[in-house]
């Protein structure tokens, strides 16, 4: 659990808490965050807030014990929210079920971040998220070679009863045709959802970035379909914070 400024999509530059959850269901070839795939003991802490400066302690930390350290971090610096991130942080569903309530009291706004591939978990807890920010992986970028259009719908449908963008890595295999496969997706659910496309952040095995023109191409593909779609990079990248 730490404390910065988010660096992704339309919340960029709102300083919140970030939750972390160790797990994934999946191997994206770009991952940046390989640490949370795997269940590493201890549970790091940072303290105070923003200062990169981490005290451990025993893993799984206790939810009440978590909620005293978020609540320590929100009297320190009044946040915007809580990211709820990962690893995949759907995978913790139950726990998050019994946590979420608390922190509603905290006055945080609860943001999800998640790859969008496990609705039924979703729905589980869909009534204490306020904003959820789900990713389309996309086969050439990713690495991940099923086809999860159906998945993916079902999983907007639920987000659909909050606020919710859709974010898409582009990289330099993209095509127009994966980026209208994925606005077709998206409009078929509600065109006024925004779609952000983030240009890859070579990191790992992913190393091929997308052009300028490819970017703006890619765009004017899903104009076509979407009425609100940007093209911002990773900013924490940019500006070296967590
Ligand atoms: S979904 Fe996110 S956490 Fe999981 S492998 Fe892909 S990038 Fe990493």
């Amino acid at each position: 659990m730490f404390s910065s400024v988010q660096g992704e999509g339309p919340l960029i530059g709102y300083r919140q808490i970030f939750l972390r959850l160790f797990g994934c269901n999946i191997r994206c070839d770009y991952c940046d965050t390989p640490d949370s795939l795997e269940n590493l003991a201890p549970c790091r802490i940072e303290s105070p807030p923003g200062s990169r400066q981490f005290a451990c302690r025993p893993n799984p930390v206790p939810a009440g014990e978590l909620l005293d350290i978020l609540s320590e971090m929100n009297r320190q610096t009044r946040h915007h929210s809580l990211s709820v991130t990962g690893g995949e942080p759907l995978l913790q569903a139950d726990f998050l079920k019994s946590f979420l309530p608390f922190v509603r009291a905290e006055k945080l706004l609860i943001y999800l971040e998640t790859n969008g591939l496990l609705p039924d978990r979703l729905a589980h807890i869909i009534d204490l998220i306020d904003i959820v920010g789900m990713d389309i992986k996309i086969a050439s970028s990713a690495g991940i070679p099923e086809d999860t259009a159906d998945i993916h719908r079902r999983f907007l449908e639920i987000s659909a009863a909050r606020r919710v963008f859709v974010k898409i890595v582009v990289a330099g295999p993209t095509t127009e045709y994966e980026i209208r496969s994925a606005a077709d997706l998206i409009a078929g659910v509600s065109a006024a959802i925004p779609l952000v496309l983030q240009p890859l952040t070579p990191f790992g095995r992913a190393r091929d970035t997308a052009s300028p023109e490819q970017l703006l191409r890619l765009q004017s593909a899903a104009l076509e379909r979407l009425e609100d779609v940007r093209v911002i990079p990773q900013m924490h990248k940019t500006m070296n914070v967590l």
